[in-house]
């Protein structure tokens, strides 16, 4: 049923109907949690961005253009082979079932000064990223591991390695002479076995290395499982490398993490960055290329976008991409049919203890729709909007290419730019309707946080 008057709107079989007026989105007002934690030091201020004097808008609009940088480049390279994604210990105390460890080996340029210690990026990794990973997984994973003594100074300067921002335009060269020289360095101080991922975490900034965060492997360097990355002595990298400047938002680091933690299936990432990677490589102004870029998911998930506003931590995930981490438990997902009818209780995604988390309507034998329920509870306070987000996902799809993408927004207001409007919630847009597929998707009521959904045939 639609609340109030409703406009129907037909567009690619797909049949919007939307209460009107229109109203402009705008962000709900809530106090911004200034968790120091969450801030990547010395990154607060447009100084220490390439431009030197921008606005904060337009540094968010920036950054995350640069940020969005998880690649895709399916070359063949010394590549990671595929390990157990997951190892199932118990160690340090944690009773999280899944512990990742992770290997941070600090790395510094001989023409590049920076005061940043070792405390700094245990932080970074195994509080920052390790609360938010726990958060996101419901307690199933946790990030632990070591960052290494010392730093690893390179045997080049820093324009040696140096990289384009744009990800068409990086020299993959240099990215592998980055992999292999920090490599070499702590190949004989290390027990690489013991980890099953690796990160380099630099003391240069965005400016003095081209990138703030990506994803080596599997990543700009492809995701081939036939070539393996060793160090000289024979030692095996294990998961993937993923690269940061210690400016990187905690957005960055679970972005370029998750592209590892999500592993290799079949020839697939199972976590794919969900930004479009040709529109990211048009030319233009940093912001429309970002701008560009994110048609998918918007805002509403970091492997979209790293965060909504830089000042902010990140946002949640989406469910699709908590499934394809394996973090979103499956009773907690309710599956109806195309065709068939069914009423939700959907609960918040933030809400671990919500009895249903997401609503699964497979429509073809690869596409589906996932509906889920984004509240401000936890990382979702960090959000564009609130409220019952739609998407249509194809699992037939590996990457974001050509505008075409495993999983896409459906946008309840596309009168707001970015598809922060493209949530769907009551007394503003409560149906949607797909006639081809005879499904139909109705916001009945909201009960607290939780929203009433019914799903039927159209017809
Ligand atoms: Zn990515």
């Amino acid at each position: 049923m639609v609340v109030g008057e409703s406009k129907r709107i037909v567009s690619d079989n797909q049949v919007y109907f939307v209460s009107p007026p229109f109203r402009q989105y705008s962000r709900p007002s809530r106090g911004v949690q200034r968790l120091s934690g969450y801030f990547p030091r010395g990154m607060g201020k447009a100084s220490d961005t390439t431009s030197g004097a921008i606005s904060k808008r337009r540094a968010r609009f920036l950054l995350c253009s640069i940020v969005l940088i998880s690649l895709f480049a399916v070359q063949p390279f010394t590549s990671v082979h595929g390990q157990p994604r997951q190892e199932m210990m118990r160690g340090r105390g944690q009773t999280c079932p899944i512990v990742q460890q992770g290997l941070i080996i600090l790395v510094e340029f001989p023409d590049v000064p920076h005061t940043i210690d070792k405390r700094y990026a245990q932080k970074r990794f195994f509080k920052e990223l390790n609360e938010y990973v726990q958060e996101m997984s419901c307690g199933k994973v946790c990030i632990q591991g070591d960052v290494t003594d010392k730093w690893y100074r390179m045997p080049h300067p820093v324009a040696e390695y140096r990289i384009s921002s744009r990800n068409l335009e990086v020299d993959k060269s240099r990215l592998t002479k980055l992999i292999l020289d920090a490599l070499a360095e702590v190949d004989k101080d290390v027990n690489l076995s013991k980890y099953s991922f690796v990160a380099i975490f630099m003391g240069a900034r965005l400016k003095d290395y081209g990138m703030i965060g990506l994803c080596g492997y599997p990543g700009m360097l492809g995701w081939s499982t036939q070539d393996i990355l060793k160090t000289k002595s024979g030692q095996v990298v294990r998961g993937g490398v993923a690269i940061f400047s210690y400016q990187a938002h905690l957005g960055t680091l679970f972005h370029d993490t998750a592209h590892i933690l999500g592993g290799v299936k079949e020839g697939k990432r199972m976590v794919p960055c969900l930004y479009d990677h040709d529109l990211q490589a048009k030319p233009g102004s940093m912001r429309e290329t970002f701008v560009d870029a994110i048609i998918n998911m918007g805002f509403w998930d970091p492997m979209s976008c790293h965060y909504y506003k830089w000042e902010m931590p990140p946002p949640g995930i989406s469910s699709w991409t908590k499934m394809r981490l394996g973090w979103l438990d499956p009773s907690k997902v309710r599956v109806i049919k195309a065709g068939e009818r069914g009423e939700v209780l959907l609960g918040p995604l933030g809400d671990p203890k919500a009895e249903t988390l997401a609503t699964k309507i497979p429509v073809t034998e690869s596409t589906y729709y996932l509906i889920e329920n984004r509240q401000a509870i936890g990382f979702d306070r960090n959000l564009p909007g609130n409220g019952v987000l739609i998407m249509h996902a194809d699992d037939s799809v590996a990457e974001c290419r050509h505008g075409k993408s495993p999983v896409k927004l459906v946008n309840a207001n596309s009168s707001v730019p970015h598809l922060e409007g493209a949530a769907f919630d009551i007394g503003k847009n409560t149906s949607y309707v797909d006639l081809r597929h005879n499904v139909k998707i109705d916001l009945i009521d909201k009960l607290g946080n939780s929203y009433k959904i019914q799903i039927g045939p159209y017809q």
